[in-house]
């Protein structure tokens, strides 16, 4: 019985057969395609549940392949980019991935990302009361409260929207941009200063609320990029 199926976009032969060999020894059924056509006929032939792409295609940009996959399905993403394509992951994020790796990545760091990833398609949507929860962390979409703990924090209408969107994204990377259209609206979207600073104010008020370590890589900073949210197995 294999696992999850897991779609491979990747043009060098040699990095997709060892992706390929090391992916299908962790038990999951890997198609691989190495052009962005034939990653659409693999995508629309069997649904995988998860896809791994690299952006530089021989054939079109790999940003069309998750434009065409998100019109379609919430199926997990996840962006293989070479060094220095900051433009080209922030518009693959955008896009709709999930997350990005940088090549060389170790393996290991791959196979947590999917995990991750993996678990949030279970979707970490608010319960039947209305609740988001990471960790010590419950926010209470209906009373719009939150408590780290059980003791509640306070938190200012724009702290409180900002946790919000990152509860609801776990273990996914969120663009500045992205962070600043659902928070502010879509004129501040350049502004990321603001977003910086209250990214800060919210990581210390939880910290104060949770002493020790416990929520330590809560909200991480990809530089340049944007921040990276914890899921409760990574916390
Ligand atoms: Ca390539």
């Amino acid at each position: 019985m294999s696992g999850p199926m897991i779609l491979l976009v990747e043009d060098e032969a040699p990095a997709r057969h060892t992706l390929a060999d090391y992916l299908g020894h962790r038990g999951y059924e890997v198609r691989e395609a190495d052009t962005a056509h034939e990653a659409m006929r693999q995508w629309d032939a069997h649904r995988a549940d998860l896809v791994l792409l690299d952006l530089g295609l021989p054939d079109l940009d790999g940003v069309d392949v998750i434009r065409r996959i998100r019109r379609e399905a919430t199926t997990p993403i996840i962006i293989l980019s070479a060094r220095g394509d900051e433009r080209d992951k922030i518009a693959g994020l955008e896009a709709g991935a999930d997350d990005y790796l940088t090549k060389p990545f170790a393996t290991e760091e791959l196979n947590a990302r999917i995990r991750a990833v993996l678990r949030r398609a279970g979707g970490p949507d608010a319960d039947a009361r209305g609740c988001l929860r990471l960790g010590p962390i419950e926010l209470d979409t209906v009373r719009r409260e939150v408590h780290v703990s059980g003791e509640p924090v306070r938190l200012t209408p724009r702290e409180y929207e900002l946790l919000k969107v990152m509860l609801s994204s776990q273990g996914r990377v969120l663009t500045k941009a992205r962070l600043l259209r659902a928070v502010w609206g879509l004129a501040y979207a350049d502004e990321s200063t603001y977003l910086h600073v209250y990214v800060n104010r919210l990581r210390r008020k939880l910290s104060a609320a949770a002493p020790g370590a416990v929520l330590e890589g809560l909200i991480e900073t990809e530089p340049g990029i944007g921040y990276r949210i914890a899921d409760a197995e990574a916390l």
